[in-house]
């Protein structure tokens, strides 16, 4: 189908890979343009049924019970991100010379002719923080724009609906980058690169690669983290339009096309008349909510990005300003006896955690669920220094305990060895008895939630409910 627009989709077979968030809306839109769309799924359970029943009323065909086989007469596979590349279908469709799409693709190529471009951000950790203050960057220069992707408006819901954007800021998962190999975004940002995902990318190298698709064709500039040598490498590693420019972003002081930061101010040396002698100064440190550290470097990021499509020094600073992040990530619940509680439920993997954990001085660190394949040396190594002491709950947390034996020997631990709901208030009690005036009780587990609750949020909620428990028997 080659790589550009695709106009004709009257009685166009496409197959369309999982019924769910994104297939749905897929095979609605393809059939809406004319295509004969046939969705296939794996599962067969009673939702499945429910929302084939849905689709066939519209006249979408859908086979339940078998996601692997592709249908005859396949001229087009468009997949749910989140399907392995390995699976027998995509084989097949490969063997058959046909494409595959995910949904990153498939917007991309239904956009209109004037289709408002795309500020694309990825990275193990920090997409949608960024995402989100880069909208709020561009709203407050009064441009017309989205925070787009994982969160708020759906990607295709952003190029087909009636609401007219200057542009997009949009937020990609190297999933959805895996299957969008035409996708050419203005300017796009890496944050950081750490081993996440291994499973379905099948090696470091390969989720990296897919990850770096984010700067091919780019026209502006290609962001990078200075204190993350690989994302300067996938920079390197790109293929770019004629004139688009490096631009990296760093907790210090920028060198000449970076971003940085200089006695409390972020500052900009990349877009400025002469970056070699001027520099321009964008907002303050504590314009950033919360002003920790990985979440200067979203700012800087989104900095980069909204600088790089013109808008002027004030709107990032308002953007700044405007921006409130989403629940449980480093959100401060109470102070209780002088002690600080902070809910970083959203710190999933130890990348994310280790980032929260040298945000505060002196931590009693709440810890612990589904560690997905994770290893905690480095990040119990490089974080003992802040720990008070550190309370373990769910499956995996002996992986955690294990690590604190060999690289903080001296940090006291409580094992909880309980998964009832009354466990999270048992893990607060236990960091309250641990912690000093002064102290931060931070729940940033660095481990998924789906051993002991519904998801982060709920885990996150159930933390906040159990220090209001404490607040109101202080
Ligand atoms: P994502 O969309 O990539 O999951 P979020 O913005 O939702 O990222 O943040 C998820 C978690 O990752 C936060 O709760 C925080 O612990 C951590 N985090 C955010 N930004 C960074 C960063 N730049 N580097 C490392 N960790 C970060």
């Amino acid at each position: 189908m080659g790589s550009g627009q695709v106009t004709d989709w009257q009685g166009k077979n496409v197959t369309v890979a999982g019924l769910g968030v994104s297939g749905i809306p897929a095979a609605k839109v393809l059939h809406g343009l004319g295509a004969k769309v046939t969705v296939v799924n794996d599962g067969d359970d009673a939702r499945a049924r429910a929302q084939a029943a849905e689709l066939e009323a519209l006249g979408i065909a859908v086979r339940l019970g078998d996601g692997a086989t592709l249908p005859e007469g396949t001229e087009l596979v468009v997949t749910a991100p989140g399907w392995k590349p390995d699976k027998p279908l995509f084989t097949a469709a490969r063997e058959a010379g046909v494409d595959i799409w995910g949904d990153v693709e498939l917007a991309w190529r239904l956009r209109g002719p004037d289709a408002a471009p795309w500020l694309a951000v990825t990275g193990t950790n920090g997409k949608t923080t960024t995402v989100q203050m880069l909208a709020e960057i561009l709203k407050a220069a009064g441009l017309r724009t989205a925070a787009v992707g994982n969160i708020g408006v759906s990607l295709l819901d952003a190029v087909l609906g009636e609401e007219q954007y200057d542009v997009l800021a949009v937020e990609l998962s190297s999933y959805q980058l895996h299957w969008a190999p035409s996708l050419r975004a203005h300017s796009a940002a890496v944050l950081n690169l750490a081993p996440d995902h291994l499973d379905w990318h099948g090696s470091m190298e390969a989720y990296a690669a897919d990850k770096g698709r984010i700067y091919e064709g780019n026209r502006v500039a290609c962001v990078y983290n200075v204190a993350d040598k690989a994302t300067e490498d996938l920079v390197r590693e790109a293929d770019v339009e004629e004139g688009c420019r490096a631009i990296g972003f760093t907790l210090g002081a920028p060198a000449p096309s970076q971003l940085g930061v200089v006695d409390g101010i972020l500052v900009d040396r990349a877009f400025v008349e002469n970056r070699q002698k001027s520099a321009q100064e964008l907002a303050e440190v504590s314009d950033v909510n919360p002003p920790a550290p990985h979440n200067i470097a979203n700012a800087l990021a989104a900095a980069a990005l909204a600088r790089a499509f013109g808008v002027p020094p004030k709107a990032v600073r308002d953007g700044l300003r405007a921006f409130t992040p989403d629940a449980h990530r480093i959100a401060h619940v109470a102070d209780v006896a002088g002690v600080s509680y902070v809910d970083d439920s959203k710190a999933t993997n130890t990348h994310a955690a280790e980032a929260s954990l040298a945000a505060y001085e002196s931590i009693v660190w709440i810890a612990g669920g589904l560690a997905k394949g994770a290893v905690f040396e480095e990040l119990v190594a490089k974080s003992a220094g802040h720990l008070r002491a550190a309370v373990l709950m769910g499956a995996d947390r002996a992986l955690i305990r294990e690590a604190l034996a060999r690289h903080a020997p001296e940090v006291p631990v409580v094992d909880l060895d309980r998964t009832d709901t009354g466990a999270m208030l048992a893990a607060v009690q236990e960091a309250q008895r641990l912690a000093r005036p002064g102290d931060t009780v931070l729940l940033a587990p660095a481990c998924a939630s789906m051993d002991m609750f519904a998801n982060y949020n709920q885990r996150g909620d159930a933390f906040a409910e159990a220090v209001r428990e404490l607040g109101a028997g202080a």
